[in-house]
């Protein structure tokens, strides 16, 4: 697909993230999968590059990437192992998953500090991450409108990490319990107003959402290639695989489908790039439909390369268990086709 809204800088910051993600991250990938441990040398060598800073304003200490060119970025990284940035959101709650409003953590104003108790569940970056965005109840009596977010840092009294969860895929990303016991937090820490948390969880979701299509994407992509290099090398019958019309129907469809994913994933970011408000609905759209392609293609990728894509010596498995988050994660996409037909209902 010809891209025409990157800088002339960004164009390079890409190409350079390209060759890092072939060069440096690829090798690792099936490492970080087996070990299952946070890979801290790729967290240096992205901040290094200045990779992490793109989504960042310059005047925070980032380098203020369009949203384009971080959605490339995460492609890109996502073809060899996933993408994640190193920041934690805790909304779930083991009780409060797709249904937000249920959770249970309360957080009291006491003089000029706010006491948060209670837990969250499957939280990315849990315990790794210095800065954490918590959702609490200011209010239990009034649904979304009592939920308010908090700006909870690590060190904080009564702030502990629980459980380390063992995931199916995305390995090298940490997912953990987060617990408040008494926890103490600076009034100042509240974000916007109380009351204002599930409006600001749910601006952040439809901000970051274009990010897991970007990552189911990659993920699709580099599957793809991979189906494609087999079939033209494996012999069967006499023959590459690949002269089969059966394989090369698989491969078309394979191709188209990361073909459109591609067109809404960058569509949303240049949607967000220019300013435009409303676009959550296009932001649901392109998580949904990517990850729903990315399972799809991953799948067949494993069938293309046959009994071999089963084994961990190749990486066809490790990308379909990386793809099955993509439908999970941010909102499940169930909860994506809730948002859409909300908004052609209104
Ligand atoms: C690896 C991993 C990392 C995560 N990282 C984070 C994180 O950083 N921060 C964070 O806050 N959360 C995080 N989550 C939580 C994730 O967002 C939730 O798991 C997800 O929103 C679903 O919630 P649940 O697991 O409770 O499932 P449930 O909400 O219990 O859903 C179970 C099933 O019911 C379906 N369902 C529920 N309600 C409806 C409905 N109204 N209509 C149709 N179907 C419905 C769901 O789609 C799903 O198929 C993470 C999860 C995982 C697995």
């Amino acid at each position: 697909m010809a891209v025409s809204h990157l800088s002339e800088e960004e164009e390079a910051l890409i190409e350079a993230i390209r060759e890092i993600a072939r060069e440096r991250v690829a090798p690792r990938a099936a490492e970080i999968d087996h070990t299952a441990e946070f890979p801290w040398d790729m967290k240096e060598l992205l901040a290094q590059q200045d990779i992490l800073a793109m989504p960042f304003p310059v005047e925070y200490g980032g380098i203020g990437a369009s949203e384009l060119a971080v959605v490339m970025a995460i492609e890109e990284l996502s073809k060899l192992a996933s993408g994640e940035w190193m920041a934690a959101f805790g909304l779930t709650e083991a009780g409060s998953g797709s249904d937000a409003a249920a959770m249970q953590t309360v957080a009291v104003r006491r003089g000029d500090k706010y006491i948060l108790n209670g837990s969250k569940r499957f939280i990315t970056n849990g315990g790794l991450a210095q800065v954490n965005s918590i959702f609490a109840l200011t209010n239990t009596t009034i649904g979304t409108r009592g939920i308010s977010a908090f700006i909870v840092e690590k060190d904080f009294p009564g702030f502990s990490v629980g459980r380390i969860e063992d995931k199916m895929g995305i390995k090298g990303s940490q997912t953990a319990e987060l617990i408040f016991t008494d926890c103490e937090v600076p009034a100042e820490n509240l974000l916007l107003r109380e009351g204002d948390g599930f409006k600001i969880a749910m601006m952040t979701l439809d901000r970051t959402r274009p990010g897991i299509g970007a990552q189911a994407l990659g993920i699709a992509q580099g599957a793809l290639d991979l189906a494609v290099s087999y079939a033209k090398q494996r012999k069967q019958f006499g023959r590459p695989i690949a002269d089969n019309q059966g394989i090369q129907f698989m491969l078309a469809d394979m191709a188209t489908k990361v073909e459109a994913a591609r067109l809404l994933v960058y569509n949303v970011a240049e949607m967000i790039a220019s300013g435009e408000k409303n676009f959550s609905k296009y932001s649901a759209m392109a998580k949904m439909f990517a990850s729903d392609r990315a399972m799809e293609v991953t799948n067949d990728a494993i069938q293309i390369l046959g009994g071999y894509g089963y084994m961990k010596e190749y990486p066809a498995e490790r990308m379909m268990r990386d793809a099955k988050i993509t439908q999970i994660y941010e909102g499940t996409n169930q909860i994506q086709r809730l948002v859409i037909a909300r908004d052609l209902l209104m």
